[in-house]
């Protein structure tokens, strides 16, 4: 999974180095400056390290909790976002890492301490006002968990402050180490879906929609709260019953005071990062769908994408209230 790990000289004694190192011991580590060096070098093949990605452990030294945009949110009038890693394991067709990064490598940034002591400073300054941390933007949040440690280390943190809710974004079925934990009750572990025939062309390297459901179903039932995620949705033939069909399943399976909140999101790409994903994937029929340009971005048409939104949130509001039903429209 990992072709080689470099390592910033800066950090090559810090203690979450070393106890990843140990994890990789047939791999001789390269240590550098700054992960820049490779991660921003131009010209380099996405696609081509998508299959050989190298792990590179380095320091955030700025930019560690950030303003989500306006209309991003599953509740709270606060909400930050924060990127402990960049890039995922898996490989979606729709995913913006592939127009935004030049690299497929893996960034881990292991001062997870000056995050946390970022989170808390914030917190602080809200006295006592809600508020939401979403993690999981430019990552998977759980996948990596095995390697980087990221939910263990965290959710303590957030378990001191039950004003400041942490959102957990993923795909994965990886549930360490929530499944030997009391759930807290500000944490929302939060599922993307799809239905399932068009996950399995989308979400390349993804654990199968069934797979989702289980683990979402089972950690429901230990107690933790659960976030429905439909973000993008995505327009083709059948559209409809595939969206019904999945809302009922999922249902039929989870009980409906485990879900936190639920959310839409249309199928948006900014415009210029449109091209680098096109030229990437020319194959992708998702890309090559019926988009247009409107503003800065490149969607579904006004009328699909108000239909698919309004058709999705009648349906769910049969299953579960209206006020955790959000539709996010915004882009970091
Ligand atoms: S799971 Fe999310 S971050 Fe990972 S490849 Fe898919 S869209 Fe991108």
């Amino acid at each position: 999974m990992i072709n080689q790990i470099f390592v910033e000289k800066e950090i090559e004694n810090h203690h979450r180095v070393k106890s990843i190192l140990e994890r990789f011991a047939s791999l001789s580590p390269i240590y550098i400056d700054h992960y820049g060096e490779l991660f921003n070098k131009k010209n380099q093949n996405f696609r081509v390290q998508k299959s050989f990605p190298n792990l590179i452990l380095a320091k955030k030294n700025d930019g560690h909790v950030l303003q989500a945009p306006k209309n991003f949110g599953i509740g709270d009038a606060y909400n930050f976002y924060f990127s402990h890693m960049y890039n995922c394991l898996y490989d979606c067709d729709y995913c913006f890492l592939q127009g935004m990064y030049s690299s497929a490598d893996f960034v881990l940034f292991v001062n997870y301490e000056k995050f946390e002591d970022e989170i808390i400073e914030k917190i602080k300054q809200l006295e006592g006002r809600k508020v939401t941390f979403f993690s999981g933007y430019d990552c998977d949040s759980l996948a990596f968990e095995k390697i980087s440690g990221f939910v263990e280390h965290f959710l303590p943190i957030f378990e001191k402050f039950p004003n400041a809710l942490l959102e957990l974004r993923t795909k994965s079925i990886q549930q360490e180490p929530l499944v030997f934990k009391a759930p807290i009750q500000n944490c929302v572990i939060a599922y993307s879906l799809m239905p399932g025939n068009i996950a399995k062309q989308l979400d390349r390297k993804a654990p199968s929609i069934e797979k989702r459901i289980k683990a979402l179903e089972y950690l429901a039932k230990k107690g933790w709260q659960i976030g429905l995620r439909f973000d993008p949705l995505i327009y083709g033939k059948d559209w409809k019953v595939l969206y019904s069909d999945l809302f009922e399943d999922i249902f039929k399976r989870v009980a409906k005071d485990s879900i936190h909140s639920v959310t839409f999101g249309p199928l948006r790409f900014p415009k210029e990062m449109f091209k680098n994903l096109v030229k990437l994937n020319p194959e992708s029929k998702l890309l090559s769908g019926p988009l247009t340009i409107r503003g800065t971005k490149m969607t579904y048409n006004a009328e699909i994408e108000l239909e698919m939104i309004n058709f999705c949130e009648n349906l769910i509001k049969l299953y579960v209230p209206e006020a955790l039903l959000f539709t996010c429209r915004g882009d970091f």
